[in-house]
C-alpha cells in the first residue's frame, strides 16, 4: 500500500506543519482526495476529501468542494479509496517505555504469545550472571495464562535463577509478583506470616509459600535488597529514551493521543522539544505533582494540545481483573476459604481524596474493577460533588469492569466517564472462566454503557493489556478471543460505536472534544490511514488491518 501512495506525496515534508505566513484558508497545505473517510462526526459521518492548514482540518466533505482549498503550493494526495479514521485515543496507559528498553522482558508486550517457564529462567539467569550478588533481578510482562507449561510460576522456578540474588517476576497486570526464596527471606516472610490488609502471601497445598504475593502485601519488598542506582542525568536520559521509544510504538498502532499514568514530566517536555514526541499526551498524575497542582492552582486542562494536565492518575481502590484480585460482591468460584478480592483503600480515605481533588478543579480518576469498588468510588464522587459542586467534572472511572443496573444509573446521573479494558476481550479470554459467563455479561460492558447514554472511552491499561486499538475494536465488536471463546456476547457493539469509543469519546474523557476525536473543520489534523475498512473486512481480522500511515497535526509520524 505504501508503495502505491508514494513517499513524496504523503511523506514527512508534505504533511509537516508549515509556518507559512499565508493564513488564507483557501491555500491549504494539503488536500486529501478520493478517500473513504469515516469522520466520527455525526453531522457528516462520511466524506471523500479534506483539506489541512497549520496542522488542522480546514475543510471536510466532497472532492469537488475540496478543490476550492487547493492553490499553488498545496500538496494534493489521492488516497485511492483507502479508509481514513480519526487518530485513536487511549485513555489509560502506563507508557513504561524505559522498562521496554532497559529491563528483562519475559512475555510479549504487544501480542498473544506463549512462552516457557524455562525461557523465563534463562533470561533472568543471564541477567543474574552479570549482576553482583544481593542485587534484585527483575522480569517484566509475565502473563500467567500465556505459559506453555500450563502451570503457575513458583518459588522453586525462581530459585533456579539464583539463590544469591533476590529475584522477582512482575505479572504484566501490575498487581501480583512472584519471588524467589532469597527475596522472601530478605523481607522476613515465612509460611507463618499472616496476610495483610489489601494483599496476600500465597501458599501451596501444604501451606508452604509458593512465591506469589498479591497487591499491597508486596510493599515489604520495597526496602530490602540492593538496586542499581543511577545519577539524575542517567535517570533523565533513560526516561527520555523510554518515552521517545514508546511514542514510536504508539503511532505504529495508530494512536495519536494517549493518557499517561504519571511518568517524568520533565523528560516528556525534553522529548517534545527534540521533536520526538509523535503523539499527544494527557498527563495524569499523583503524589508530589498532584499535591503541587492542588497547592498552586493548576487544574485539569492546563497545558497545550501536545502535553496537558488531564485527570489525576488512577487512585487505586481494588485489585486486578487479569490477576483475579478485584473486589467482588460474591466470592471467586471454587475459593476456600471464600475469597472476594482485595479492597486497597478505605471509604474514608477515598472520600477525603476525592473531595480535595474536586475542590482544586482537578478531574478525579479512580481505578475500580469490581462492583464493590465501583460502588465505593461512586459514593466518594457523589459526596465530593455535593460538598464542592462543579459543572461538567466528568469524574473518571478507570476500568469500571463489573457493573450492574444500579451502578449504571449512578454513573449516568453523575456524568462519570468509564474507561474499560479494550484488548482484553481478545487477549484475555483465557482468564474469563475465573469469573464465569454471568459476570462476563456485565464486564467491559460497552453495550450497556452505550444503551445508558454513558460516554465510554478506551483504556488499554498497557502494560496489563496490549494497547493496539484495532485489537481492542475487534474484541468490542466480536467479544471473541484469540482462543476462539466468546464471552458476554450481549456486550457487543458495532464497528461505528467502537470507533467512537476509540476516538471522540476519548477526547471527551479529557474535556478535549472541541479540538480532537473526529475529522471536522477546525480540529487537529490527527488521523490514520488503514489498508482495509473495518466495516467490511471479516470481523475476526480487524486486528490485522495494516496501519498504512499515522498522521499527527498534519505530519506523518509513522508510515508502513
Ligand atoms: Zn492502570
Amino acid at each position: 500500500m505504501a508503495g502505491l501512495v508514494g513517499t513524496s506525496l504523503l511523506g514527512k515534508t508534505a504533511f509537516a506543519e508549515t509556518q507559512s505566513a499565508d493564513i488564507d484558508p483557501r491555500h491549504a497545505d494539503m488536500a486529501v482526495i478520493n478517500a473513504k473517510v469515516y469522520t466520527v462526526d455525526s453531522r457528516m459521518p462520511k466524506a471523500e476529501a479534506f483539506a489541512i492548514k497549520g496542522g488542522r482540518f480546514t475543510y471536510v466533505g466532497s472532492a469537488a468542494e475540496a478543490k476550492m482549498f487547493i492553490s499553488r503550493g498545496t500538496q494534493t494526495f489521492d488516497a485511492k479509496q483507502m479508509t481514513i479514521v480519526p487518530g485513536f485515543i487511549d485513555c489509560h496507559n502506563h507508557a513504561g517505555g524505559n522498562i521496554l528498553l532497559y529491563e528483562v522482558i519475559v512475555g510479549n508486550p504487544y501480542e498473544v504469545e506463549f512462552v516457557t517457564i524455562a525461557s523465563i529462567i534463562d533470561k533472568l539467569r543471564a541477567k543474574a550472571q552479570k549482576t553482583p550478588a544481593g542485587f534484585w533481578i527483575d522480569g517484566y510482562f509475565f502473563d500467567d495464562t500465556k505459559v506453555k507449561d500450563n502451570r503457575q510460576l513458583n518459588v522453586h522456578d525462581l530459585d533456579q535463577v539464583s539463590k544469591e540474588h533476590p529475584v522477582v517476576v512482575h505479572h504484566r497486570g501490575g498487581h501480583t509478583s512472584y519471588y524467589n526464596s532469597k527475596a522472601l527471606e530478605l523481607a522476613g516472610i515465612d509460611k507463618d506470616t499472616p496476610n495483610r490488609m489489601g494483599g496476600t502471601y500465597d501458599r501451596d497445598k501444604n501451606g508452604e509459600l509458593n512465591g506469589r504475593v498479591t497487591d499491597r502485601a508486596r510493599e515489604v519488598f520495597n526496602n530490602v535488597g540492593k538496586r542499581e542506582t543511577f545519577t539524575a542525568e542517567q535517570n533523565e536520559q533513560r526516561d527520555r529514551d523510554g518515552l521517545a521509544y514508546i511514542s514510536k510504538q504508539f503511532v505504529r498502532y495508530g494512536l495519536t493521543s494517549v493518557h499517561h499514568e504519571g511518568g517524568d514530566l520533565f523528560a516528556l517536555q525534553q522529548v517534545r522539544a527534540r521533536g520526538e514526541l509523535l503523539h499527544r499526551v494527557s498527563f495524569e498524575t499523583s503524589g508530589d505533582i498532584l499535591e503541587a497542582m492542588i497547592k498552586n492552582g493548576i487544574s485539569s486542562g492546563f497545558g497545550d494540545e501536545w502535553i496537558r494536565f488531564g485527570a489525576t492518575s488512577e487512585h487505586t481502590v481494588d485489585g486486578s481483573f487479569s490477576e483475579r484480585t478485584m473486589a467482588l460482591s460474591e466470592p471467586y468460584a471454587g475459593t476456600n476459604p471464600p475469597y472476594s478480592g482485595n479492597i486497597t483503600e478505605t471509604q474514608e480515605d477515598l472520600n477525603a481524596w476525592a473531595e480535595s481533588v474536586q475542590r482544586a478543579g482537578i478531574q478525579p480518576n479512580c481505578h475500580a474493577n469490581g462492583d464493590v469498588a465501583i460502588d465505593m468510588v461512586l459514593t466518594a464522587y457523589e459526596r465530593a460533588q455535593q460538598a464542592a459542586p462543579r459543572p461538567d467534572v466528568r469524574p473518571k472511572i478507570t476500568h469500571c469492569t463489573l457493573i450492574n443496573d444500579d451502578l449504571l444509573r449512578r454513573i449516568k446521573a453523575l456524568g462519570a466517564v468509564p474507561a474499560p479494558f479494550t484488548t482484553y476481550a481478545y487477549y484475555n479470554t483465557d482468564k474469563f472462566h475465573f469469573y464465569g459467563e454471568e459476570r462476563m455479561k456485565r464486564s467491559m460492558a460497552y453495550r450497556s454503557f452505550f444503551d445508558a447514554g454513558i460516554r465510554v472511552a478506551a483504556g488499554s491499561d498497557f502494560s496489563p493489556g496490549p494497547f493496539a486499538p484495532l485489537m481492542g475494536i475487534q474484541g468490542m465488536v466480536t467479544r471473541t478471543g484469540w482462543n476462539g471463546e466468546t464471552w458476554g456476547a450481549n456486550q457487543r457493539i458495532s464497528v461505528d460505536e467502537a470507533l467512537q469509543v476509540n476516538t471522540i469519546n476519548g477526547a471527551y474523557n479529557s474535556h478535549e472534544e472541541a479540538i480532537k476525536g473526529s475529522i471536522a473543520p477546525g480540529k487537529l489534523a490527527d488521523f490514520v490511514l488503514l489498508a482495509d475498512d473495518p466495516h467490511t473486512v471479516n470481523q475476526e481480522k480487524i486486528k490485522d488491518i495494516e496501519i498504512v500511515r499515522t498522521v499527527t497535526a498534519g505530519s506523518t509520524v509513522y508510515e508502513k
